[in-house]
């Protein structure tokens, strides 16, 4: 099977000699003409229309009422969980199946990341394991909710959409309003993918979204926080901006704030990329449908749509049996210059990480024995 999944991709790429990337961004549209317009108006740095029409299309395109572009999703996602209220020494429910920038971006603010399991459907967040843990183990005193055992207070909880693949998202929010605890959405992955029809990154208090060069589109570098509360949108824009008070001449600032505005440069480049994203969910899709195809007729596993979504695919990932047969099909296939990956080392894993709070993490721990992302480029058809 290793042998005709290496011809299969090759098959669908077109491609029978060059090296196969995971994900590699496409520029096939306006993107010289725009990145060339940005440097002809000399505004190539934090001020210019062209940040400003990429948040009017962000908006658009998610129905977020704001949204303010940012340098990188890290720093979408940290400023986001600053505008939640994150202080130091709180906790912030988080997956141990993420890329690291979640717990990081954590760790910024002070706080612990407090690790919950994946919903073995989703590959997200599960929202039946916060359930359990939210009863069992806090309680709600004066509109604040309390890990028990620590004395901490649950600042916030941030589910991640795994390769694009939507959590659970509505029961997860509801849940947390429950408890009074903030949903971050970290959506950088799942740009375009829905949620009962609803966009992935709109459900929470707060959104963020990733134009890394190995994601949906991307601008080189750049990220994107979005919230449909007036005062956190005005105050995401205050702070990514270095908190100065709007005047003529002066220099006045009000709060410490953070040079996390994205460039003019990349916005160029991710308005020429806004413009594809439907284009390229579509193509995304349809390779998504032929592997699931290819491997309807192996014994492995092709992740599919959870149900209630429709995914942007963004990493195609499939399930070996176990962790040896992972590793062969990791070995066969990067050796035939078809690159695949396994998932993310558990956040738990990491010395950074490993003394945080967690409980039963067995869906994840499944998961990352057995699972491998493939090929998932846009296809130039
Ligand atoms: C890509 C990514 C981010 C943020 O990425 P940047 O490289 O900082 O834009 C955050 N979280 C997840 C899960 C990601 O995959």
């Amino acid at each position: 099977m290793f042998e005709q999944f290496v011809q299969f991709v090759r098959d669908q790429f077109g491609e029978n000699e060059r090296f196969i990337p995971l994900h590699e961004p496409r520029f096939c549209g306006n993107e010289k003409q725009y990145v060339n317009d940005a440097i002809d108006s000399t505004f190539v740095s934090s001020v210019g229309r062209y940040v400003d029409r990429f948040e009017e299309m962000i908006r658009e395109y998610t129905g977020a009422s704001y949204a303010i572009a940012t340098v990188n999703g890290t720093a979408a996602l940290h400023i986001a969980l600053v505008l939640a209220g994150v202080k130091r020494d709180e906790l912030v429910i988080t997956q141990p199946l993420s890329f690291i920038a979640t717990s990081n971006a954590i760790s910024y603010t002070g706080a612990e990341p407090c690790f919950i399991d994946i919903d073995p459907a989703t590959l997200s967040l599960s929202h039946e394991k916060l359930a359990a843990f939210l009863e069992e183990q806090t309680d709600v005193r004066k509109g604040n909710c309390y890990h028990k055992a620590s004395g901490k207070r649950i600042s916030a909880c941030v589910p991640m959409h795994t390769f694009g693949h939507p959590a659970v998202i509505d029961a997860i929010v509801r849940l947390c309003g429950e408890y009074h605890i903030p949903v971050v959405e970290d959506a950088a992955e799942s740009l375009g993918s829905t949620y009962k029809g609803q966009q992935t990154g709109t459900f929470g208090l707060l959104g963020t979204y990733s134009f890394n060069g190995n994601k949906t589109i991307t601008c080189g570098g750049g990220g994107m926080v979005v919230t449909n509360d007036e005062a956190l949108g005005k105050l995401a824009k205050h702070l990514t901006t270095q908190a100065k008070v709007p005047h003529k001449w002066e220099f006045n600032h009000d709060y410490i704030g953070y040079n996390y505005r994205l460039t003019n440069l990349n916005a160029a480049l991710a308005c020429a990329q806004m413009e594809q994203l439907d284009r390229f969910i579509a193509n995304k899709r349809e390779l998504a449908g032929l592997y699931q195809e290819f491997f309807g007729a192996t014994p492995y596993k092709f992740i599919e749509d959870p149900a209630d979504s429709q995914s942007n695919y963004w990493l195609n990932a499939i399930l070996l049996n176990d962790r040896r047969e992972r590793d062969e099909f990791l070995e066969y296939t990067n050796n035939r210059g078809v690159m695949t990956r396994p998932a993310w080392t558990l956040l738990t894993k990491l010395p950074m990480f490993s003394h945080c709070l967690w409980g039963d993490i067995s869906n994840a721990e499944y998961i990352e024995d057995r699972l491998v992302n493939i090929p998932s480029s846009v296809r130039l058809i």
